[in-house]
């Protein structure tokens, strides 16, 4: 398969990355099939969708047209079974791995042998997750960053048995949809999460020494390092729960105490301050 060979793609999962996924995919061009276990959640992601293209008309990046075709490219579905005539299927679940595998367990039944299968993981192996197909070899990991449609880049991960063809298949479509692959191994975290995790949690550490306050913290990377965020303020739009599963996952695999979890980033997850989502966490947000 070639990519202009790529006519739809199916998306499991349409949360927060499954609807970024199905909206650059469908603006560029492709069919889209969006499957998620609830009608509602499904119907929410095409609003919010919607609400994005409006976004983008208002402030002159995309045409009334553009946004007309683009939610006429979008459909969405309940049942699995109608990602079967699917080219590449990406997989955009909850971080867990027994439900991952048991999506790909189930796509291995549903689909045809051709079939690309990718992963947008953040955290769990490509390879193992590789493993609950019978196709490792058209297996891949295809890491978007959130917000999707604002984000550039997507972590390309092969996994053990992943063919180059599916490498060089998944990264022209990368291009394709208007995004920028960059090929990682198949390590914890791979390599943004594994170097800007950790960094905020440093953040966190500084905060909770008392270092400095949490505004400063932020103030001083922002006039000091030039990042558009301050550490804190991106905890709390990554949301406060996925930063503390990255630090675990990086703790346990690597088994090196640097990636240890700031006490605080666990205490405040205990507490259900989650940061924007929630509505509170190191900034309050009601
Ligand atoms: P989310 O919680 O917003 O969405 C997950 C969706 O999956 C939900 O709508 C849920 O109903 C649905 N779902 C659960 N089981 C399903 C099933 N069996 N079939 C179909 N849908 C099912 O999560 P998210 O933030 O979009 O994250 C999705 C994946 O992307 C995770 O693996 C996460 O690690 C990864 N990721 C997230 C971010 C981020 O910043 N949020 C960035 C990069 C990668």
């Amino acid at each position: 398969m070639v990519v202009e060979d790529i006519e739809k793609i199916g998306i499991i999962g349409a949360g927060t990355m499954g609807q970024g996924i199905a909206q650059v995919s469908a603006q560029n061009g492709h069919e889209v099939i969006m499957r998620d276990i609830e009608e509602e959640l499904l119907e929410k992601a095409l609003e919010k969708i919607e609400n994005n293209l409006s976004k983008g008309v208002e402030k002159g990046y995309v045409s009334e047209e553009e946004k007309k075709e683009t939610l006429r490219r979008i459909d969405t579905t309940l049942s699995l079974e109608d990602l079967q005539t699917s080219d590449v299927i990406i997989e955009a679940v909850i971080e867990d791995v027994g439900i991952k595998k048991e999506v790909f367990r189930e796509l291995e039944e549903v689909c045809d042998s051709d079939t690309i299968f990718a992963t947008n993981t953040s955290t769990i192996p490509i390879t193992e997750l590789a493993s609950a197909t019978e196709r490792p070899q058209k297996f891949i990991g295809m890491h978007f960053f959130n917000p999707v449609p604002m984000m550039d880049l997507v972590e390309v991960i092969r996994g053990l048995e992943t063919s180059d063809e599916t490498r060089d298949l998944i990264s022209s479509l990368a291009e394709k949809i208007g995004k920028k692959p960059v090929e990682v191994k198949d390590s914890p975290g791979f390599a943004v999460n594994r170097i800007l995790i950790p960094m905020i949690n440093e953040a966190i550490f500084t905060h909770h020494e008392g270092v400095a306050s949490k505004e400063d913290i932020d103030k001083m990377m922002k006039l000091g390092a030039n990042p558009p965020m301050g550490p804190l303020e991106l905890a709390d739009m990554i949301g406060l729960d996925v930063v503390l599963e990255i630090m675990k996952v990086l703790y346990e695999e690597f088994g090196e105490p640097k990636y240890r979890p700031c006490p605080l980033l666990k205490k405040m997850v205990r507490a259900g301050k989650l940061g924007r989502k929630t509505g509170e966490g190191f900034y309050d947000y009601r």
